[in-house]
């Protein structure tokens, strides 16, 4: 299916890339029907989704199936009331009907908002009054019914609610009922042109509150590059990202590009994760692709490696944080992989890569993927030169590169504070080598000012990282009258340090540090800590450490 959308499909080097690679852009492009229901016709027996659970279960869904399936949810909705630019919010957590809606969403040209299940009345009735939400289509769990039915009062738009099963509440639509009774599907006359909107996602909330970003229906394809050329996925690929469905990493890895290469996407539904299942998962479903934030792959080479055939995975990427080179180093030496690094937002499809052409460079997030037009500001708006920190800019002065969102929803001071000027800021900083490789610094927020120099929490995190007391650590500023700030470690030890805790481990580490990068870096203050603060998704927020100890939020 690649083929249909590039003019040229395979690579050797960066350059040839950058020259080379261009996407034809039909008109009113829609993913349910082009991408979906083509593969249906082509190869209706090529499998789309393996889905299994922590019940043993084992469903595969070729892409006919799947046509069939969301030709049948997308009649079901339609009975509903559902329709063209209705906003329909989907709670489903990792089950299959997630991939039925979301595509069914698309065919009827209605905006699909991806929630994750750990939102509470309070966040269910803010998300429904800022987007104007028509219907929820959510996992039938006790929690889940009970939050949008206590939600349902005070979000006047919410006309309909809709379980999956297998338990359902009052009030609520059965759409397992729903699809089997439902009439055959009929595309409706006119569905979509390429700039309406298709998606809503919520950021992971790392530096504040979430914010709501939109995307248009050519955002699929900006997919292409994450999945045929991050993900280096082909045909016989079985890919797992490690994504709940409520964020934007689930359709960087779960859906979009995968099945525009024709790969297979793996899906496990579980209640509890523990990094062993991954393993357990790579072995008895030979899983040939994977694609999991740092912190998972921290955990990862802290298990026994031994005790599973990892011989089917051939390539592994990381993004959502900054890797540290010493997950990079341990988890080479123990599989032979080398960690595929890349980066982008909630706001964008991948935009920094370590791409399959390319050697990576232990801690770089890799090279400019050229479908946006990337560059490095200093503070004053001129570009940073190779070696010097800038912030990572986006320029559109030219076009919207296809994959870049279209603004934060209703929201348009914070979209112009972050895009103005044929201008788009990630509100991360980073430095460029001279060979173009990107070496991530921190968010702007993140950077600490201490004694007139500007520091980086990615490279001290780093360095304590290669101290084998350290599992995970943050750091940040303490405001300080002398310095304006100091630099503070928040630590968590491995099993085997943590009777040590004390005045001279929190030396030896101090010492460590100074050896490993400039003496001036140490964190003068070191806490222990059992957990780190994170997001739901799993990201540190810094931001709280911050706020604890009296400083800018
Ligand atoms: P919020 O915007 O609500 O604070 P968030 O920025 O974490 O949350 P996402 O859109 O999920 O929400 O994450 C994008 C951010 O993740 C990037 O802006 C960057 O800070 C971080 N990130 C992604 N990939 C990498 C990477 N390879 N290295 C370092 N940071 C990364
Ligand atoms: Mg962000």
């Amino acid at each position: 299916m690649v083929e249909r959308f590039l003019t040229q499909t395979s690579f050797a080097s960066q350059e040839d890339f950058k020259h080379n690679f261009h996407i034809r852009v039909p008109e009113n492009f829609n993913y349910g029907y082009d991408i979906v229901d083509a593969w249906a016709e082509e190869e209706p027996t090529r499998r789309a989704l393996c889905w299994t659970n922590d019940h043993g279960e084992h469903i595969d869904f070729t892409f006919a199936q799947i046509k069939e399936r969301t030709d049948r949810t997308a009649s079901y909705f339609q009975s509903l009331g559902i329709g063209r630019g209705d906003k329909v919010m989907l709670i489903l957590k990792r089950r299959y009907e997630f991939w039925f809606s979301i595509i069914a969403l698309h065919k009827l040209g209605a905006v699909a908002i991806p929630a994750t299940h750990l939102l509470t009345k309070k966040d269910i009735v803010y998300r429904a009054n800022a987007a104007d939400i028509k219907a929820v289509i959510c996992a039938g769990e006790p929690e889940i019914l009970r939050h949008v039915t206590d939600a349902l009062p005070d979000s006047p738009t919410l006309q309909t609610l809709v379980s999956v099963g297998p338990e359902m509440a009052p009030g609520f639509d059965d759409f397992q009922q729903g699809i089997e009774h439902a009439v055959p599907f009929v595309r409706p006359a006119f569905v979509n042109t390429n700039d309406d909107t298709s998606l809503m996602y919520f950021t992971s909330g790392t530096s504040g509150e979430p914010k709501m970003v939109i995307h248009d229906f050519l955002y699929p394809l900006g997919h292409i590059t994450t999945a045929s050329f991050w993900h280096n996925l082909h045909p016989d690929s079985l890919h797992l990202t490690i994504a709940d469905t409520g964020w934007g990493k689930a359709v960087w890895g779960k859906l979009y590009g995968q099945w525009i290469a024709g790969a297979t996407v793996f899906v496990y539904d579980h209640e509890k994760f523990a990094p062993a299942d991954i393993l357990r998962m790579i072995h008895d479903y030979r899983i040939t692709s994977l694609c999991a934030p740092p912190t998972i792959f921290r955990f990862l080479i802290r298990e026994d490696l031994t005790r599973y055939d990892l011989s089917s995975l051939q390539y592994c990427t990381i993004a959502g944080e900054a890797l540290n080179p010493a997950v990079y180093d341990t988890f080479l030496r123990l599989t032979g992989i080398r960690l595929m690094e890349g980066y982008g937002q909630t706001e964008t499809t991948l935009t920094i890569c370590t791409f399959p052409w390319t050697t990576p460079k232990p801690g770089s997030m890799g090279l400019a993927n050229p479908q946006y037009d990337i560059d490095l500001l200093r503070p004053d708006g001129t570009p940073a030169e190779d070696g010097e920190q800038g912030q990572i800019v986006i320029r559109t002065d030219k076009r919207r590169p296809i994959g870049l969102f279209q603004e934060y929803y209703r929201d348009p001071e914070r979209t112009r504070e972050a895009w103005h000027d044929g201008v788009y800021y990630t509100g991360d900083i980073a430095w460029r080598d001279e060979d173009g490789y990107f070496w991530y610094v921190g968010r702007a927020d993140d950077v600490i000012k201490s004694s007139g120099y500007r520091i980086g929490p990615f490279e001290v995190e780093s360095a304590l990282m290669t101290h084998p007391a350290v599992v995970e650590c943050a750091i940040t500023g303490v405001p300080d009258e002398i310095r304006g700030q100091v630099v503070k470690a928040t630590i968590v030890l491995s099993r085997e340090y943590r009777d040590r805790a004390g005045d001279e481990l929190i030396h030896e580490i101090q010492d460590h540090v100074k050896r490993v990068t400039a003496p001036y870096k140490y964190p003068r203050i070191v806490e222990f800590v059992d957990a780190l603060p994170k997001t739901i998704s799993g990201k540190i927020r810094r931001v709280e450490i911050r706020e604890k100890d009296g400083g800018r939020g």
